[in-house]
């Protein structure tokens, strides 16, 4: 008998960085379990996944570039594809720049014989090239379960539309269990209906035309979710997260903390401070506050006495004068301030870091999880309120700041009272903050495991391993 082949995996990431960088993680657990894993990325993103790639230090990972589309033909800005700023731009004219990709991507895969394609949800149109090569697609969405029940189930009843104010609640039907949401909690498409509404639907299509979904969690967390979600697709779905838990490595370890310290410290600023005594605050890669919310969080973090690193993004309206003089020389010692990026893994997997103010991006709430530190929920936009409500009212190991998401044109501002309180109810002392925080602790535990040999996520990678080893011959027949 002839050897068995090594199984070829090629994954196609959408270039924001909520996407791409599981998406990488992926890539690297699939070539640790012995796949040839490449990545596909545009121009922008090449240095970063190239360094991604060396620091996973293994030679089962490639990457193939695609040129981009002239700029006659997208009319976008030079670099549009740069994952640090691509969630800034029109959606519309991104999309349609990505759909020009169409035709090279075909060439390049054909010219590669994949037995696979990963893509993202936001590339349906890599479904059709899949089929024209005979080969399974899986989607990444890069969301959780729950949330993914949630938007379908929204979009198929549509229990928003029968409510008579914003701050109504509806159930949202068909779940599990009962979760009560109001449309002020909603991202735009759900509440009006906008271009994206049709991206949505193609994105269906696409989903129906798909062999599976591959996603970022762990049965740990979302048992009844993943088990639902499949029934409403009718679609396999396979469960390998959290994928960020492949960095856990020495290497990774040492070259980040290199490369964080050279940036301002803050790794050695935490090893001055007791263990669970401060609160790192992100908002992901995209949110932009406006100077009057700068202030208010810098308020509520002030007069909540806790310890702090708070990152705030260095460019738009974050790079121009908002904070008082006072205020950074009042929280000298106390508090911290990142401009720009920092290293998320690694700070709230410090001993000294006790809770985590997220806007509730999926991969941060995954980050957290992995890091067995309760959270602050404060979400802002896309699938963020519906990690709240799993982070809060399900796992039961977050507390909310109390916000809604802006509708269109509209600014929303968190008073620093509230984040205050909420910061005080995670980081203080007392019987229900000590169960939360013991409930965050075995959660991380439960979900390191999860990736660990034989973890749940772990043997599923390996079902689909196996399919996958079966199902080419079985799809190209
Ligand atoms: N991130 C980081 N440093 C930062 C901001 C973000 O490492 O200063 C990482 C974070 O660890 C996460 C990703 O960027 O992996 C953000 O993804 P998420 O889904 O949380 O939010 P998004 O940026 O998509 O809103």
């Amino acid at each position: 008998e002839a050897a068995p082949h090594q199984l070829r995996m090629f994954f196609f990431p959408y270039m924001a960085a909520g996407h791409l960088i599981p998406m990488l993680d992926m890539a690297k657990l699939f070539a640790c379990r012995g796949v040839a894993s490449t990545i596909i990325t545009t121009p922008s993103n090449t240095a970063l996944v190239t360094s991604a790639i060396q620091r996973a230090n293994s030679n089962s990972i490639s990457l193939l570039c695609l040129p981009l589309p002239p700029p006659a033909d997208t009319g976008l800005p030079d670099g549009w594809d740069a994952s640090a700023s691509i969630g800034r731009l029109d959606f519309q004219s991104v999309h349609h720049a990505i759909a020009l990709l169409r035709g090279p991507l075909h060439h390049l895969l054909a010219g590669h014989q994949p037995d696979c394609l990963i893509s993202d949800m936001f590339l349906p149109w890599t479904a059709d090239i899949a089929h024209e090569l005979g080969i399974p697609r899986l989607i990444f969405h890069g969301m959780g379960f729950f949330s993914l029940c949630v938007l379908h189930l929204l979009e198929r009843y549509r229990p928003q539309d029968n409510v008579s104010s914003n701050d109504e609640p509806f159930i949202v039907p068909d779940l599990p269990h009962p979760i009560e949401m109001t449309r002020s909690q909603l991202p735009t498409p759900l509440k009006t209906n906008t271009d994206f509404n049709r991206l949505l639907e193609r994105m269906h299509e696409a989903e129906a035309q798909s062999y599976g979904v591959v996603v970022n969690s762990c049965y740990e967390m979302e048992l009844h979710y993943a088990e639902h979600y499949t029934k409403i697709i009718g679609k396999k779905a396979w469960c390998v997260g959290p994928v960020s838990l492949c960095n856990g490595s020495t290497t990774y370890d040492k070259v980040e903390r290199a490369s964080a310290d050279h940036h301002g410290g803050c790794l050695a600023w935490l090893d001055s401070k007791k263990p669970g005594s401060v609160l790192y605050v992100c908002f992901g890669s995209l949110t932009q506050f406006t100077t009057s919310q700068l202030r208010e969080i810098a308020r509520g973090l002030e007069a909540s006495g806790r310890a702090f690193i708070w990152v705030v993004r260095a460019d738009g309206a974050e790079g121009v004068e908002w904070l008082s003089e006072e205020f950074e020389e009042r929280s000298e010692g106390r508090g911290m301030i990142i401009r720009g990026w920092a290293p998320q893994i690694l700070i709230l997997n410090h001993e000294a870091v006790g809770g985590f103010l997220t806007h509730c991006g999926w991969n941060s709430v995954l980050e957290g999880v992995s890091a067995g530190v309760p959270m602050v929920t404060w979400p802002i936009f896309a699938d963020q309120s519906f990690n709240e409500k799993l982070v809060v009212d399900v796992l039961e190991i977050g507390v909310r700041v109390g916000a809604r998401i802006a509708g269109e044109g509209e600014e929303v501002v968190v008073k620093s009272e509230k984040i205050e309180r909420a910061v005080d109810w995670v980081m203080g002392s007392g019987e229900e903050a000590d169960r939360r925080r013991t409930r965050a602790r075995s959660l991380g535990e439960v979900a390191r495991r999860a990736v660990e040999d034989e973890g749940s996520s772990f043997k599923d990678m390996s079902r689909l391993i196996e399919e996958l080893m079966l199902a080419p011959k079985r799809v190209r027949e």
